[in-house]
């Protein structure tokens, strides 16, 4: 049995601080539990520091109530650090105090300016979101960075961030007009450049406010000269303390040079107006291949004089992973079908106003790729048009993110990956660099932006390993030291963090000034401290952090047992990317963090919580290897004693005992299972996976609720069920019954019905029943138009009528559809964690399927996420022996060429488009399946779109319990509502999900037909 394990509390000193705010008048969340605190002890970079406590403050003054406070004498000892999205590489935001993140409630945009180009927005929005309203005004907040889904303007402006086109937009400190920040005292304060008078005025004031600008102004004064010498001059300098542009290029004073990239380690910075630009009307990107990598890096520089907006390159190990992932679906038209031979691609972006304009910047490009060079490049590609050149940049973004999906138990890690140098001397630099990781026998793969100077590389070392570990010093040293050779910095994209360790010696003489500057706006070192720059002033000197100092998330794995890592491994690589924070409700990737922003319940956040756990339970001396297969093997003896021990278990939890697996438990129960994460997270973290693992052991120690065994008969018992259709449709119907099940089972509108015997309606359709004596009589030239349809119990048993469309579609296509008997498939057992029941369904059922497959003959399933079972959790169980079941978009596909033929032309040319809404869990895991769909429309001659929405609300069966109630609904409404409701779509619509069909049949909105019912429909009318 696992182990009762303690939670870590907070210290007395910090809970009674998080109590003063409290009777303060403290209007956001504060959060002491160890559950909230361990998701948020981590960023993407290696470290791991457990916070005392977290606040979400709602407004400025709630900030300003968190600071006024930790500046009282008794609470000078407090430190507080600032986070947004949490997506900083190098520790920026991870504290061992308290943790104020502006990300939950503080992310609205206030005010968009059309006339003046500007918006005011609260720290916390997140860029694309602001982007998404400025793009409604042909607006556009230009710094870019690859996190722009998930980071926040707020931590955009403390690390100065920056990306792809930096050249053309600078970084995001040059799009900064005002700041709206609270100082370590509570005093709220705009920050607006200021002229010389209005800086006398300032520095007049006898308060904090004073004592920031005299000191703004007098190291203008005295350190002028020595700071333009010292302040490297490129296009990614320093990030925070800017000294080198205290006097902006219209002669003001401007305390935001300051504040901006200064990582929250002199105020927390509440809002921010930006200034926004004119979004370019027109794109295009030329793709130039190369066979080396290095050529690449060599050519970037004379492809510059074609005056291009941007150049971002990245490497074969790149480009292979990506054609990995689901994001290949999107571009893979733009890339060669073949590219083992390519080690290099430079993208070349033109804008313009018009295409007059692109074209002259491409015939430049093409110009320069005529010119006889000593460089081989392969050929390249030209992409035009903005919509594709977004899917570029989209998988290009997604570059670090993919490094990170490398197997093994060395991963690519973050802490030397964002070096600047001169962009004339990045291809020695890099050539150099390469040698050194050479040299440590790493792997790496490559990319960034070639135009502005900076390449990400990050090694993979596996943390796990002291040993390795130990390279992160050495390597951070020498990679230091190179890039201050060629005139770089270390620190060229992603600010410093936990790097400030080399500020001293890059500043030399002008770290003093840093450290003046911390003082007076930090006096008592408690706003992110240990980062960039400490007070001098302190009673006690007080040190930077060390590289090597601060605790890692590699020694906490390592401590995990490794039977239990290997257990769990599908879900324990997470690096914290935070790519599963996606703020867009029409994405598919984790719905339960966008219906409730706690960070608790997302993948990243569910995979921290059991990486936690699963150490724990090794500290507690819990074997959770071998727990888990003693109760696969459960006998009815250990059944019993089992049960007796889970018993007293529960009565303790009702009398109050803590167990820090309630909390873990309480993050795992409100997934979904709906599987995006597994599809769309770069390391492809599996929470599902994870989730049944955890049930599994969990209810192992305490008692299942009524409603997982209900939900585990479910498939079994239907067929009975269906027996007394009337009946049972009757009880259903019955709203008091519903209100009783919903508040007895914990499941609530379960769907009627459809047929007492699905299988006798599809042969009254035309189809035969798959047996192997039938199938082995089909003669051989029958067998390519012969299909067998695999049941599932959704379709089945409650909407029959599309197994029977189905029939009758494939029969007038001219295909003998044949029907296996229907056999519970065994998703339910496995989602709610009855991993020993599923075992045996999936071997017993996959042993049959395989049966039937073996004679050559297609099998093809209806709904998705129970179709992609075979593929998944049946291989962890049967391996290689699992059946191959093709969703239907996937068999369609296959039968491409022969429909076609049949030279269907079903619409003419008046008739409307049709407009496909995917399921999330089949959108996510066959990226390909929305293209399939329009195909299988096109071969017929009828037209479908693709539009991508996020979830439905209703994953199988969590729609149907009652406590998801409230989620389900902020889901429908916030990603399906506008859409179903749109009478622009009326008629239109097609789903393929049995769950989002019934959900907006539940909400009331209408019924909209599987596509397959659509193309029946069209057929039927002719
Ligand atoms: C996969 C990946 C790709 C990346 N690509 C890029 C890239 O292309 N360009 C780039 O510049 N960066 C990149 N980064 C780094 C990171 O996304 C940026 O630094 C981003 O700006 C951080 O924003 P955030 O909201 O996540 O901030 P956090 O990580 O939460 O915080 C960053 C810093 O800002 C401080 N901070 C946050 N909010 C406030 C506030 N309200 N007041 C004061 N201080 C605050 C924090 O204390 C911390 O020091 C990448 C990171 C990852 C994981
Ligand atoms: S779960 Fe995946 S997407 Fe989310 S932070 Fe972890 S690695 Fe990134
Ligand atoms: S399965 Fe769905 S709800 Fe659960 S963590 Fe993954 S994306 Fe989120």
């Amino acid at each position: 049995m696992i182990s009762r394990l303690d939670q870590k509390t907070t210290n007395t000193f910090y809970s009674h601080f998080a109590r003063e705010l409290a009777s303060a008048g403290f209007t956001g969340d504060i959060e002491l539990g160890y559950a909230d605190r361990t998701v948020l002890a981590t960023d993407n970079s290696i470290y791991q520091v457990l916070p005392e406590g977290v606040f979400y403050p709602r407004s400025t003054e709630d900030i300003s109530k968190i600071l006024t406070l930790a500046n009282k004498p008794d609470f000078q000892q407090v430190v507080v650090s600032p986070r947004g999205g949490g997506t900083g590489t190098n520790g920026q935001s991870l504290t061992s105090g308290f943790m104020v993140d502006t990300s939950r409630y503080m992310n609205q945009v206030l005010e968009i300016n059309t006339e003046e180009r500007w918006a005011r927005v609260q720290s916390g929005v997140v860029k694309d979101y602001l982007n998404e309203l400025a793009a409604k005004e042909g607006l556009f907040f230009a710094p870019e960075l690859s996190t722009s889904n998930r980071a926040t303007v707020g931590g955009m402006v403390n690390t100065d961030a920056s990306g792809q086109g930096s050249v053309v937009y600078g970084k995001t400190r040059h799009h900064v007009l005002e700041l709206t920040s609270v100082l370590a005292d509570g005093t709220i304060w705009n920050s607006v450049p200021v002229d010389d008078e209005q800086l006398d005025q300032l520095c007049q004031r006898q308060d904090r406010v004073g004592l920031i600008y005299n000191t703004l102004k007098n190291t203008h004064q005295q350190h002028k000269q020595r700071v333009s010498e010292v302040f490297p001059h490129l296009n990614r300098n320093l990030t925070g303390y800017d000294l080198a542009n205290i006097v902006n290029k219209d002669n003001q004073h401007d305390l935001n040079a300051i504040l901006c990239g200064s990582e929250g380690t002199l105020a927390i910075i509440s809002e921010i107006k930006v200034n926004l630009l004119p979004i370019p009307k027109y794109s295009a990107l030329v793709l130039v291949f190369y066979k080396s990598f290095q050529e690449s890096l060599q050519d970037a520089q004379s492809l510059m004089a074609a005056e291009p907006d941007s150049i971002e390159t990245i490497d074969s190990r790149v480009l292979s992973l990506a054609r990995a992932d689901s994001v290949w679906e999107s571009v893979k038209d733009f890339f060669p079908e073949q590219s083992a031979d390519i080690d290099g691609i430079n993208f070349v972006e033109f804008t313009g106003e018009d295409e007059a304009e692109i074209q002259q910047g491409i015939d430049r490009l093409k110009a320069e790729l005529e010119k006889p060079v000593s460089i081989l490049r392969a050929g390249h590609n030209v992409v035009m048009g903005t919509g594709n050149v977004k899917k570029i940049w989209n998988m290009r973004k997604q570059a670090v993110g993919l490094l990170g999906n490398m197997k093994g138990d060395a991963r690519p890690i973050p802490f030397v990956e964002d070096v600047a140098v001169p962009p004339e001397n990045l291809a020695d630099f890099i050539l150099e660099f390469r040698a050194l990781l050479d040299r440590y026998q790493l792997t790496y793969g490559m990319f960034g932006h070639v135009d502005a100077g900076v390449l990400h590389v990050r090694p993979a070392i596996d943390m796990k390993d002291p040993e390795q570990e130990k390279l992160v010093r050495l390597i951070s040293d020498e990679v230091a030291a190179l890039a201050k050779s060629y005139g770089g910095v270390l620190w060229g994209e992603h600010g410093k963090g936990v790097r400030s360790e080399y500020s001293p010696d890059f500043f030399a003489d002008l770290y003093p000034v840093l450290q003046e500057i911390k003082g007076v706006f930090d006096p008592y070192n408690q706003l992110n401290p240990g980062k960039i720059a400490t007070p001098a002033i302190l009673p006690e000197p007080v040190q930077l952090l060390k590289i090597d100092e601060v605790p890692t998330r590699g020694q906490q794995d390592r401590e995990i047992d490794r039977d239990a890592f290997e257990a769990f491994t599908s879900s324990l690589y997470c690096n914290g990317n935070g790519a599963c924070f996606n703020y867009n409700p029409n994405s598919a990737m984790c719905p339960t963090w966008k219906a409730t922003y706690d960070r608790t319940q997302s993948p990243k956040g569910r995979s921290g919580l059991v990486r936690e756990w699963l150490r724990l339970q090794t500290a507690a001396g819990a074997d959770i290897a071998s727990e888990s297969r003693s109760i696969r093997q459960e006998g009815p003896l250990d059944t019993v004693y089992r049960g007796s021990q889970k018993l007293i278990n529960l009565v303790n939890k009702w009398r109050g005992e803590e167990d820090f697996s309630h909390q873990v438990y309480g993050a795992l129960d409100n997934c979904m299972s709906c599987k995006s994460c597994a599809g769309q997270c770069p390391i492809q973290v599996n929470v599902p996976d994870l989730r049944s693992r955890y049930f599994e052991l969990y209810h192992g120690r305490y008692p299942r609720p009524v409603k997982h065994h209900v939900a585990g008969l479910l498939e079994p018992m239907l067929p009975v069920l269906a027996k007394f259709k009337p009946a049972y449709n009757l009880v259903m119907g019955w709203s008091a019954a519903n209100t009783i099940a919903g508040k007895t089972i914990g499941l609530q509108d379960l769907p009627a019905i459809t047929s007492s015997s699905p299988i006798n309606d599809c042969c009254r359709a035309g189809a035969a029943i798959a047996n192997r004596t039938l199938l082995d009589a089909i003669p051989d030239n029958e067998r390519d138009k012969t299909v067998i349809i695999i049941q599932d119990a959704f379709t089945s048993f409650f909407e029959t009528p599309l197994l029977t469309d189905l029939v009758e579609l494939l029969i007038r296509l001219g295909y003998r559809p044949l029907i296996a008997p229907y056999k519970p498939n065994g998703k339910v057992l496995h989602v709610y964690g009855f991993l020993g029941r599923f075992e045996k369904v999936a071997r017993t059922n996959g042993q049959e399927l395989k049966a039937l497959a073996d004679g050559g003959i297609s099998l093809m399933g209806i709904d998705a996420a129970v179709t992609l079972t075979y593929r998944d959790e049946y291989k962890e169980v049967m391996g290689e022996a699992s059946p191959e079941v093709l969703l239907l978009s996937e068999w369609f596909a296959q039968q491409s060429e022969r429909l076609r033929q049949l030279n269907m032309n079903l619409s003419d040319d008046t008739a409307e488009e049709f407009v496909l809404l995917g399921h999330c869990t089949e959108t996510s895991n066959v990226p390909a399946a929305p293209a399939q769909w329009q195909q299988l429309f096109s071969d017929l001659g009828l037209k479908l779109t693709y539009k991508a929405t996020g979830c439905c609300g209703m994953a199988g069966i969590y729609g149907h319990e009652t406590r998801n109630q409230e989620i389900a609904r902020k889901l429908y409404d916030m990603s399906w509502k506008d859409v179903i409701q749109n009478p622009e779509n009326s008629g239109k619509l097609v789903a393929t999900g049995y769950s989002c069909r019934s959900q907006v049949k539940r909400y009331g909105d209408g019924k909209i037909p599987h596509p397959v019912q659509a193309i029946l429909q069209v057929m039927k009318q002719q």
